[in-house]
């Protein structure tokens, strides 16, 4: 994938430009690039464009904020997909439901797995979203749901859908590692296979198994999260990442960054970049 264009600040209309633009072929655009502390780029979110149509993945708390930049509001995608439930991934959502339900009188439609639907709205989304003049709400009055079918369950859970014509595999990952065994986790969170072509990792720590356990043999490049200071506990390291082999490195571009970034030079280590925010890659 190549960068072909920048969205720039101040465009009017972000999303009809990735709309056309993705006519005839995946186009991805990150909206942020940074990790839960930067400061210098929004948080780690990722647009999924194909045939026209738009899948929002994720959307932490200032996400509203730096989609207006480019004239795109946080109701305008097609779906919505959501990693897991920190405030840098799910901070904008309550936003998003709330203004869709008075203002809007629309329903978002989510493309999550029944279990993560349930703690998602449970253990997050509720406490703001449950209470109306008229009565209490639950998440179906607020939202629609693609659900995806799980496919496997070991090595690893994996869950398939296909929506606007992009096939979704979505992969549990070891984000926050329970307790000595870091093959497991009890928080939810997961990473994407996109077109069987682009793996985005979202949030996970090392775990190299990751690449034994997908289908890797079509993937062209790799959207992976990359803490820039050691050591790394529910995040791969910049170091850890420099010991995977030289045929990974160079399709992995690395994402939920921190403010440091401009002290290192990814290409000199065999890596394929810092992902851009605002770049459309196609
Ligand atoms: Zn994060
Ligand atoms: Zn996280």
């Amino acid at each position: 994938m190549k960068v072909i264009q920048e969205i720039e600040n101040g465009t009017s209309s972000g999303l009809d430009l990735l709309r056309d633009t993705s006519r005839d072929r995946l186009t991805l655009c990150f909206p942020g690039v940074g990790s839960a502390f930067a400061r210098k780029n929004n948080p780690t979110c990722l647009i999924i464009a194909k045939g026209g149509q738009t899948i929002l993945v994720d959307a932490g708390t200032s996400i509203p904020n730096a989609l207006e930049t480019r004239g795109i509001a946080i109701t305008a995608f097609d779906y919505y997909h959501i990693t897991h439930s920190h405030a840098d991934h799910i901070g904008g959502l309550e936003e998003l439901l709330l203004y869709s339900h008075y203002v809007l009188d629309k329903k978002p439609r989510m493309i999550l797995t029944e279990n993560y639907r349930d703690l998602l709205w449970e253990r997050s989304l509720r406490g703001g979203c449950e209470h109306a003049v008229d009565g209490t709400l639950g998440f179906d009055d607020l939202a629609e749901f693609v659900l995806p079918s799980q496919v496997a369950s070991e090595p690893r859970e994996l869950y398939e859908v296909e929506v606007a014509g992009v096939k979704l595999t979505i992969f549990r990952t070891v984000h926050i590692p329970t307790g000595e065994d870091t093959t497991r986790s009890a928080f939810w969170s997961t990473g994407l296979l996109i077109d069987d072509r682009v793996l985005f990792t979202a949030d996970t720590r090392f775990d190299p198994a990751l690449f034994d356990q997908l289908p890797m043999d079509g993937v062209e490049v790799i959207f992976h999260d990359c803490q820039l200071y050691d050591p790394g506990v529910v995040h791969p390291t910049y170091t850890d990442l420099k010991t995977l082999d030289a045929g990974l490195r160079s399709k992995m571009h690395l994402t939920h960054y921190g403010d440091t970034f401009e002290e290192f030079d990814p290409a000199s280590d065999g890596f394929a970049g810092f992902a851009r925010p605002w770049a459309m890659y196609q």
